[in-house]
């Protein structure tokens, strides 16, 4: 298991995939029906923006995992089985979304 936290907002990024659940499907290459929580079922996912639970500082890579949207809402940490590819947010395949400046 990979033990991740839920991280930062989706606005920050120019990723041209439509959502973040598109683009973790394009640059992983994998599809999944269910969250990838450990043993979660749900099936409204979104595509959550999370970091590695031992590396939860500024300048550590943030990830994409389908997660539902139960447990996108999760404060604590969660799980997820280490099948399912974290995708590193600024260095997908097909996208590589840059971090806009805030606008304040
Ligand atoms: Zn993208
Ligand atoms: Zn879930």
């Amino acid at each position: 298991m990979v033990k991740v936290k839920i991280v930062g907002s989706y606005a920050e990024y120019d990723c041209t995939c439509g959502n973040w659940l598109e683009h973790w499907t394009t640059n992983s290459g994998q599809f999944v029906t269910w969250c990838c929580e450990k043993e979660c079922t749900g099936t409204h996912l979104v595509g959550a923006h999370v970091k590695l639970f031992d590396k939860l500082g500024e300048a550590d890579a943030t990830y994409i995992i389908p997660l539902c949207k139960r447990h996108h809402n999760q404060d604590d940490f969660l799980e997820v089985d280490e099948i399912y590819k974290l995708v590193e947010i600024t260095s997908g395949i097909h996208c590589n979304p840059k971090q806009l400046a805030s606008n304040g």
